[in-house]
């Protein structure tokens, strides 16, 4: 008769597995081969590590968050989990990126203040007054998105998971149950922007504020969503095709009109 090292409950002779924790009962002194097989593990394994479920959110979106809420817990890599690595990779990559893509706005600017202090005539000088002012306000906004874009799209999963319920009203999930779908859905479209968006625009020299740039990847966000949520709220007909893509499309522009607010809020104030 012993008892079991992680949680104390009894054990018998037999027990290769404690009946109350499933810690394995045959342990011996922890080792640094332990320790590394234990995180090795958490990322690779067959089942529930992180690349399978990156494999999954690439190839059936949707189809992890849906199990998971529906009990199949221990078989997929947490969603909270996979988030806070997310924003961890998120962050690092970020500020690197945001270095180069501000250096690479600089850099643009500095060429035009240099091209219009070349044909500058006596009329033209309010105009260029003007273009000072909106290059200084550009900047300004260039300078927050580097210091604060990064937090922000952390706040956003649960905001819009806070949304889409309220969309999806009286539909089968609780606000919980769409926090664990947004975690898993903003995670991976966070990681795909710092992982494959961002090095792209640094490869063109493109800055990270660049319009068509930031419109492409929303549009990228709502075909994606509306995959992951067609899949996710299991309505597998039309009507469920259009739902899915009418709240992909209502977060969007939800999404930006908050970005929106923010921007204009701290060029009047801050
Ligand atoms: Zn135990």
């Amino acid at each position: 008769m012993s008892n079991c090292l992680n949680c104390n409950a009894a054990l018998t002779a037999t027990q290769k597995f404690c009946g109350e924790c499933g810690q394995k009962t045959a342990l011996k002194r922890v080792n640094l081969h332990d320790v590394l097989h234990d995180a090795v593990h958490y990322f690779t394994h067959a089942d529930k590590g992180i690349f399978t479920l990156l494999k999954s959110l690439v190839l059936q979106p949707g189809l992890v968050a849906k199990e998971y809420v529906e009990g199949k817990r221990k078989k997929h890599f947490p969603p909270l989990n996979f988030f806070l690595i997310v924003a961890a990779v998120y962050l690092i990559l970020g500020s690197i990126t945001t270095k180069y893509g501000n250096t690479a706005l600089q850099k643009r600017y500095r060429s035009n203040n240099y091209a219009s202090a070349q044909q500058i005539t006596k009329p033209d000088a309010l105009k260029q007054a003007e273009g000072i002012k909106r290059m200084e306000k550009m900047v300004k906004i260039g300078r927050f998105f580097s210091k604060y874009s990064n937090y922000v799209a952390m706040f956003a999963a649960p905001l819009i998971s806070l949304l889409i319920w309220l969309l999806y009203f009286k539909g089968r999930y609780n606000f919980t149950e769409h926090l664990v779908a947004n975690l898993y859905l903003i995670g991976f479209t966070n990681l795909f922007r710092c992982m494959i968006i961002s090095p792209i625009a640094i490869l063109f020299s493109i800055p990270t504020e660049n319009r068509s740039l930031q419109f492409g990847f929303m549009l990228f966000e709502v075909v994606y969503r509306t995959f992951f949520y067609y899949r996710f709220m299991g309505e597998y007909n039309l009507a469920g095709k259009v739902k899915a893509f009418l709240v992909a499309a209502g977060t969007a522009i939800f999404w930006s009109a908050l970005i929106a607010a923010i921007f204009y809020f701290y060029i009047v104030w801050g």
